[in-house]
């Protein structure tokens, strides 16, 4: 993923902190989601002025909180980042599609598998959704990237941060709504397939998996029925800090904000903001309310991010614990109050 307009992506990536270093930043942007806004401490400042009043939610969610297994967290992202490399067409994505499949065997799962039309040629995609029904008529989606990046295929890159801890984190998510009588809203798991660019990063060379997924719920009405959609990207560097993404639904980052508050979290979430162009763009384009939680740079300068060293020993359990638990906190907020929400009931695209 990236910031919105290519052109700031350049500028950005590094920021505004030291100019020097722009021109060791330009090689990892190239490969990368990047973050930031040109300078962060105006963007910020800027975006607190254009913030609507915050949403107050006052119904109390049922019963008490959720919380994930960091250890069975834990235990997912090393499994993850040791099948290897997972770019579209390669063993590893074929592999990652098995170990989905056997962790969700007692689960509704269902697939979006297709061609894809990239620079390299038509390449297999995969999306993976799981279906956790609830009472309530209405899905929040979870979501989060499967894939690492074919730009790397011929290293040993597997995206330890960057695609290994996000998915990780929605079993462990799972392992707390299975078997369980959901009251409220169904939740789905997507695991997207195709997030990254191929060759370089631009609207037709991105997000693969969740523009298909996107337009196909689109065409067959899923979309209508979706209320929520949360991705979780790098989230597992030591010390999360979730930036507030100015392609996300401000409402929306309120509830996960308020989520974080009850749960003593808040200074983990919104201390900067940059504009991300992510796996949640095709149903934010659709009018779906979303929130990209997530955390870059990644390592001073960003420097670990596309590269091999993105790799366990920079990654914490307890990250892991709080993006999970706020996600699940976000959740029961959701339902508590559903009634009040401003929820779209159409599935067209913002604007019309
Ligand atoms: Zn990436």
């Amino acid at each position: 993923m990236r910031p919105t307009a290519w052109q700031s992506r350049r500028r950005v990536c590094f920021v505004a902190l030291l100019l020097t270093l722009a021109i060791l930043c330009a090689p990892a942007c190239n490969k990368t989601k990047t973050a930031s806004a040109s300078s962060e401490a105006p963007a910020t400042q800027q975006a607190a002025q254009q913030q609507p009043a915050a949403l107050q939610l006052n119904a109390e969610p049922a019963g008490s909180a959720l919380h994930v297994d960091s250890a069975r967290a834990w235990q997912y992202t090393k499994e993850i980042f040791a099948i290897g490399p997972r770019w579209d067409g390669s063993k590893g994505q074929e592999k990652l599609g098995q170990y989905l499949h056997k962790k969700f065997a007692n689960d509704m799962v269902e697939e979006d598998a297709f061609q894809a039309d990239t620079p390299a040629g038509k390449l297999p995609v995969r999306n993976i959704v799981v279906k956790f029904p609830g009472t309530k008529d209405g899905v929040i989606v979870l979501g989060s990237h499967i894939d690492t990046n074919y730009t790397l295929r011929n290293t040993s890159y597997a995206g330890a941060n960057d695609g290994s801890s996000s998915t990780a984190l929605l079993l462990a998510i799972a392992d707390q709504l299975r078997g369980k009588k959901l009251e409220g809203y169904s939740v789905w798991l997507a695991f997207l397939d195709g997030e990254e660019a191929v060759e370089h990063w631009s609207a037709t060379d991105s997000l693969y998996g969740s523009r298909h997924l996107a337009a196909q719920w689109q065409q067959d009405g899923t979309l209508a029925k979706v209320r929520a959609f949360l991705l979780a990207d790098m989230i597992a560097v030591d010390n999360v800090d979730v930036l507030r993404d100015e392609n996300s639904t401000p409402w929306l980052q309120d509830v996960v904000y308020q989520a974080a508050t009850r749960l003593g979290y808040q200074s983990h979430f919104y201390g900067r903001t940059s504009a991300i162009e992510d796996d949640h763009l095709p149903f934010h384009e659709r009018n779906v309310p979303v929130a990209d939680l997530i955390d870059m740079p990644y390592g001073y300068n960003d420097v670990y991010h596309h590269t091999t060293e993105d790799t366990l020993d920079k990654l914490s359990p307890k990250s892991l614990q709080i993006t999970g638990d706020v996600i699940l906190e976000s959740i029961r907020l959701l339902n508590a109050n559903a009634d009040h929400l401003p929820i779209p009931t159409g599935n067209q695209p913002a604007g019309k």
